[in-house]
């Protein structure tokens, strides 16, 4: 699967040579790769570097795959199943990435493995480090796939609870605005914890409402403007300042809001900064943003993933395509929630 970053329409299939044991012990057989909306922006031109000195860029960041060759004492031993953790530590590096806190990097001088100058995991065969391996058990098998996205809401439920303990909180109600596969995630990692979830998107019916509501989520169609209760915890995944002002009107005193989405769609919000300031400051509220996962935010993802009902988490992905017409996977269709490239195909 490799496109050349900052050229449109160059997304495809091309023969690539095999994967260099420099990038790690583990050989891997590559089995799926989910798509999701940084992979649309790479192959649209608009983000995404290759590696230093290439054009082409092997895409593919959401990865399962299965251990064919492992060295002794690694950890990992033929037919596991596993899944490549996306980022690489500033190799200068920065004191965060020194501290191995490489998702908190403080410069942009990281790496990160189908996006930003390292080869992704869109091959039939690729490489990774053992200390760069999540195992994912056996049972899961393909819902693997749904880990790196799970990674991302887990570093988020993660920060949302160290947060939580700066003063007096109860896990009370949460709300998750968007229910695609990012909000969907989120409403599982808040229903795991014990919160009553709410969760709002456009679509007033269809499969992302089903899904939320068999976790026991209220679903609201519509505008975060029309909830009728306040939250102690946001969980926004839209992406849209519209919307995360909006939801940002229900948020209780104390409560926490968290900012996971970037989208360069909506239109200039009218913001009026000295009301959410007296807002903020009045009601002891913290709002913060994040991006990718740690290490323990991986791990605490296969846990999430693994205490989930299958049934549920096999609902998530809604199409699959073959390696050979992975581009297919880059066109939105209606009811699509995530859309998984099949590798062995
Ligand atoms: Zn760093």
């Amino acid at each position: 699967m490799t496109v050349r970053p900052g050229q449109k329409g160059t997304a495809g299939v091309e023969e690539v040579p095999r994967p260099d044991p420099h990038d790690g012990a583990l050989l891997v057989r590559g089995r799926a790769i989910g798509v999701c909306g940084t992979d649309r922006e790479i192959a649209d031109g608009a983000y995404g570097t290759p590696p230093s000195g290439e054009e082409q860029l092997i895409i593919g960041h959401e990865s399962l795959g299965e251990v064919l060759e492992a060295p002794v004492g690694s950890g990992f031993a033929p037919g596991d199943l596993i899944v490549g953790i996306v980022r690489r530590p500033d190799p200068v590096p920065c004191p965060a990435c020194a501290a191995g806190e490489w998702d908190m990097c403080r410069t942009d001088g990281f790496g990160e493995r189908g996006i930003v100058r390292l080869h992704g995991y869109g091959s039939e065969q690729w490489r990774v480090e053992p200390d760069f391996a999540v195992p994912i058990l056996p049972r899961l098998g393909e819902l693997g796939v749904l880990l790196e996205p799970a990674s991302v809401l887990a570093k988020a439920w993660d920060q949302v609870d160290q947060i939580s303990r700066r003063a007096f909180f109860q896990r009370g109600r949460a709300l998750v605005t968007g229910a695609g596969p990012i909000g969907l995630m989120a409403c599982l990692l808040g229903a795991q914890r014990g919160y009553e979830v709410h969760a709002v998107d456009l679509a007033q019916a269809g499969r992302k409402r089903d899904l939320a509501e068999d976790l026991g989520v209220r679903y609201h169609a519509g505008d975060a403007a029309g909830i009728d209760v306040d939250v102690d915890v946001i969980i926004e995944c839209t992406g849209l300042g519209s919307v995360a002002h909006s939801a940002a009107q229900r948020l209780a005193s104390g409560g926490i809001m968290c900012l996971t989405g970037i989208m360069n769609l909506d239109a200039a919000l009218d913001l009026d900064a000295t009301t959410m300031n007296r807002n903020m400051v009045l009601h002891n509220q913290v709002l913060f943003g994040t991006v990718n996962a740690g290490r323990r935010h991986w791990e605490q993802a296969a846990e999430a993933l693994a205490t989930a009902d299958p049934g549920w988490l096999t609902g998530l992905i809604t199409r699959r395509v073959p390696l050979a017409s992975w581009t297919e996977a880059l066109d939105r269709q209606p009811e699509d929630i995530k859309v998984v490239v099949d590798l062995t195909a």
